[in-house]
């Protein structure tokens, strides 16, 4: 079997080259023609040597990942799916701004940590996806829109790993993809516009802030555990205090100085004035090293069938954003953008069959499990 160098940063090709007796200036010129230059066809690499060609066509290949669909949003939204074999498939999803180009991919086919307010959660864990698989979403769709665009010049400005999967829970896969991101050769993104999300990986968030610290958004969605331990299950393993306690350690590294939360707005279940304030006292308690810097990105819900729920009211979503600002927390709301393909946040599930039937799971488990609001309130005041 040959190498697919979309699995090799740029340390990994240079090893690769290595072994076929090739100096590291040849791995530079090869990684540049196939992530600047978008080449997978090694005889059109013509300033390589014609006897690297030759071995190159033997021992390795440059495999993307074939498109079973694109949408295009009438905002200028794209979204792709992307065929990753075996009946799965990821998305990823292109979203242009005035001042930036910004494309969420995925790190997993499919997700094993199950929020309730998420599509992808539902639909449960079918595996991780590789380096190549997760660099091959950038590595397309930056091609693909500077033919689209006629344009040589970058396209993507940014990218967030928000798309399908909990990308700390693919740690080996991630870091070498994040790497090729960066790296003045690959993408020469900046470490401020990679961003990760995660829904709070405790161990692997310190291991990233030594091995690749990038800009971290944390999927926070509830200010109190047991309302996290209800609608982020991973909450249970990490709750909170252990979360904050390791975004400060983050931010010693981070290239930002807050942490961006995440916070899904979901109708009578998180969204109430004395939510935003118990959110105030988590954050603001940073003086005594138990808050954190931080700003909040206020995210509309996008209702799916299977989740039960449903995204707040707008005048309540703006009375929560006014109990932050109020407090000196910098408080963003989400545009939503793509509603029109299914590619606003937390519809990545497209059509991707379910093969764990993780979402009749769920169902069950919510008629036993999910209080009322009222409840988890209380439990809240007594905790
Ligand atoms: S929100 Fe993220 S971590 Fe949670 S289920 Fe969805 S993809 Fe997984």
């Amino acid at each position: 079997m040959t190498a697919n160098l979309l699995d090799f940063d740029l340390d990994g090709l240079a090893a690769f080259c290595d072994q076929l007796g090739e100096k590291r200036f040849r791995a530079t010129q090869l990684f540049r023609w196939i992530h600047q230059r978008g080449e997978s066809n090694f005889d059109q690499m013509t300033d390589l040597a014609k006897s690297l060609r030759e071995k190159l066509k033997v021992h390795a290949h440059v495999q993307g990942l074939s498109v079973l669909s694109r949408h295009d949003s009438a905002d200028g939204t794209i979204k792709w799916l992307f065929n990753v074999g075996d009946g799965n498939a990821v998305e990823a999803v292109f979203i242009p701004e005035d001042d930036r180009g910004t494309l969420c991919i995925s790190s997993q086919a499919g997700c094993a940590v199950g929020c309730r307010f998420c599509s992808t959660g539902h639909q449960g864990f079918s595996r991780n996806l590789s380096t190549g698989e997760i660099v091959a979403q950038l590595w397309y769709a930056e091609h693909f829109l500077r033919r689209h665009l006629n344009t040589p010049d970058r396209v993507i400005s940014n990218v967030v790993m928000m798309g399908m999967g909990e990308p700390l829970q693919n740690y080996s896969a991630l870091v070498p993809a994040l790497k090729t991101m960066l790296d003045d050769h690959g993408y020469g993104l900046s470490r401020r516009r990679v961003t990760v999300s995660t829904s709070g990986v405790v161990p692997m968030m310190e291991r990233l802030s030594q091995d690749c610290p990038v800009a971290l958004a944390v999927s926070l969605h509830a200010p109190n555990d047991p309302l996290r331990d209800n609608l982020v299950p991973l909450n249970r393993k990490y709750p909170i205090a252990e979360l904050l306690a390791a975004c400060n350690q983050y931010l010693e590294f981070a290239p930002r100085d807050f942490i961006t939360f995440e916070y899904c707005m979901l109708d009578g279940v998180n969204d109430t004035p004395e939510h935003a304030q118990q959110l105030v006292q988590l954050v603001r308690q940073h003086a005594t090293g138990k808050g954190v810097w931080c700003k909040f990105n206020l995210i509309p819900f996008n209702p799916f069938p299977a989740s039960g729920l449903l995204r707040s009211p707008t005048p309540r979503v703006q009375a929560f954003a006014k109990i932050l600002l109020d407090a000196g927390i910098v408080t963003t709301v989400r545009k939503t953008r793509g509603d029109d393909i299914d590619a606003a946040c937390g519809q990545l599930a497209g059509d991707v069959r379910d093969r764990t039937r993780v979402a009749e799971r769920i169902a069950q488990q919510r008629t036993i499990v999910l209080k009322p609001v009222t409840d988890l309130t209380a439990n809240n005041k007594e905790a």
